[in-house]
């Protein structure tokens, strides 16, 4: 039984509030959140709040933390309780709270639980999505003979920090020894070795609804990366000559539409996601998700990467996307595509349904 359905018991389903961390797509949740006509909690630091005080009329409730995993502590939980508060994991809450909070959180989650876990782990991310029938770039163990170009990974990096590229097994070895002596990581089998895929990157953002079923396509993007994508405003020449590593920081997302055509392969995926969450995750995914790949030029996609929640990259569309409208026929944002699944799941008394 996940801890979610025990605690929302205690409920007052008619007066749901809807909760998330102050970061990361906390606007847009909040946004959502209103516009489904719920009450709203933001739960954030101090130096922080000035920026959330400017939407005020987004929040009905401010809970003031000094560090980020006091949200755990018995005294915040009472009073996120008290004002039957699901909250809604995005992209900052594992980061913040660390795994261990994050999972034993007694509040109900929208989403599922149990992938912060694999989420957390870059190679049983991968194997997850090779189970579930997803292409995906090849990864090579430590030592192995590398064939072309490899993206070499390391845990815990944020937006890409301390990637590197190499072309050998030698070139592998080196870097990973010297990473290792600086303690930036304890040993080989913390980085992810993996096929570095030419092409152009498209990141998917899906809905899976257990209340419609149905997996919905709300939107995508690209993310702009320096210096990656700065490198290319320069001649080749002079890249050479200043001897540039690439580097894949993220800083921010553009839209994007996809080829029409390209679309059956990109539902097969969400589709197969979702299959495969039921199966090694029961219920399976629920809500947001994101299949982040690379487009080669014979137009296969390769996903290198998901996230089993609202990805910041939906930030674009508070006012919906080309996609989220032609289900909706409204300005549907993630955020409020989260709002709307919960207040459809309380009118169907199927609260269970999205939460755990
Ligand atoms: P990640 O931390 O896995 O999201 O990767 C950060 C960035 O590195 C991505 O947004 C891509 O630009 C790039 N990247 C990651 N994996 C690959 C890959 N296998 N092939 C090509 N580019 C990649």
């Amino acid at each position: 039984m996940y801890l979610g359905r025990e605690v929302i018991k205690e409920y007052d389903l008619d007066k749901i509030a809807i909760g998330t961390l102050g970061s990361h797509s906390a606007l847009q949740i909040l946004h959502g959140a209103k516009k489904e006509g719920f009450y709203t909690v933001l739960i954030t630091k101090r130096d922080r709040i000035h920026v959330y005080r400017e939407f005020k009329h987004l929040v009905d409730n401010f809970i003031i933390v000094d560090k980020w995993s006091d949200i755990c502590k018995d005294e915040v939980l009472s009073e996120l309780r008290a004002l039957n508060t699901i909250l809604i994991p995005h992209g900052s809450y594992i980061e913040y709270v660390g795994l261990k909070c994050a999972e034993a959180l007694r509040l109900p989650i929208f989403g599922l639980r149990s992938i912060f876990r694999i989420e957390a782990d870059q190679k049983m991310k991968m194997k997850f999505l090779e189970n579930a029938g997803i292409l995906t770039p090849r990864n090579y163990h430590f030592g192995e003979e590398i064939d072309g170009l490899v993206i070499v990974k390391l845990p815990g990096a944020k937006g890409g920090k301390g990637y590197f590229l190499a072309r050998t097994r030698n070139e592998v070895e080196s870097k990973i020894k010297e990473l290792i002596e600086k303690g930036i990581i304890k040993s080989a089998d913390d980085a992810l070795i993996q096929e570095y895929v030419v092409g152009t990157p498209a990141y998917f953002h899906y809905f899976y609804s257990p209340i419609l079923d149905r997996v919905e396509l709300l939107g995508m993007d690209i993310r702009y990366e320096t210096n990656i994508d700065g490198l290319r405003r320069l001649p080749i020449q002079t890249i050479k000559s200043i001897d540039i590593v690439p580097s894949f920081v993220v800083i921010g997302n553009i839209p994007m539409v996809l080829r029409e055509s390209m679309l059956t392969i990109v539902f097969e995926y969400g589709k197969k996601f979702v299959e495969a969450s039921k199966k090694m995750l029961p219920p399976g995914i629920i809500g947001p998700f994101c299949l982040e790949s690379i487009v080669k030029d014979d137009l296969s996609i390769y996903v290198f990467e998901f996230s089993g929640r609202i990805v910041a990259g939906t930030n674009l569309y508070l006012h919906g996307s080309p996609y989220s409208y032609l289900y909706w026929d409204e300005p549907m944002s993630m955020g409020r595509r989260i709002a709307r699944e919960i207040r459809m799941a309380i009118e169907q008394d199927s609260i269970n349904k999205v939460v755990t």
